[in-house]
């Protein structure tokens, strides 16, 4: 299995374990913390499970996204987007059945900020052609700012000065993962 595979395969089963987070976190809070304080218990799982879901898709992609200023401004820009937006599908549905909108908060919430994040985080089509460029020749950059380390006899970045193997080099070029894709498409 490739570790593209893997990932995607982790990202599907993210899910089921969310679900998991909420129900175990809503038994403890309602028989032991919040005392069935039900609408709390509730709002308390779904921000639980809203921090695994986030922390869990940030380390799953962290590899795969090309990080920069806008995208992780854009990022936590995007939770405040997705809270206030959570808020309004939550305050009308506890107007309508009492605890129902504390029930839907987390979930509401959580959609809409992974929704949000694979729009900010694919690559944009001049990251793209300048992955295929780089790929088309014998260009090597550094994986963690992006410097062209073409036809240095060294292995460790000038510009940030993280070193690396020769394999370590290979592995984590940009766009390896997405040559895999493209290559499974064609085929
Ligand atoms: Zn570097």
């Amino acid at each position: 299995m490739s570790r593209l595979l893997a990932r995607i395969m982790l990202a599907v089963f993210m899910l089921p374990v969310a679900a998991l987070v909420w129900i175990v976190a809503f038994m403890v809070l309602y028989e032991d913390v919040l005392r069935r304080r039900e609408e709390q218990c509730f709002l308390v799982s779904g921000l639980v499970t809203a921090a695994f879901v986030g922390g869990y898709w940030v380390l799953l992609w962290r590899r795969s996204v090309r990080w920069n200023a806008p995208r992780v401004v854009g990022s936590v820009g995007l939770a405040l987007g997705a809270v206030v937006l959570g808020g309004l599908v939550a305050w009308p549905m506890d107007r309508l059945e009492s605890g129902f909108g504390s029930l839907l908060f987390g979930p509401a919430t959580t959609f809409a900020w992974l929704v949000g994040t694979v729009f900010l985080w694919r690559e944009t089509p001049g990251e793209r052609a300048s992955r295929l460029d780089a790929r088309s020749g014998t260009s090597l950059v550094c994986p963690a700012c992006g410097y062209n380390l073409t036809g240095l006899d060294q292995a460790t970045c000038p510009e940030c000065g993280v070193s690396y193997t020769i394999d370590e080099l290979l592995a984590s070029q940009p766009g390896r993962e997405d040559s895999e894709i493209e290559r499974a498409a064609a085929a």
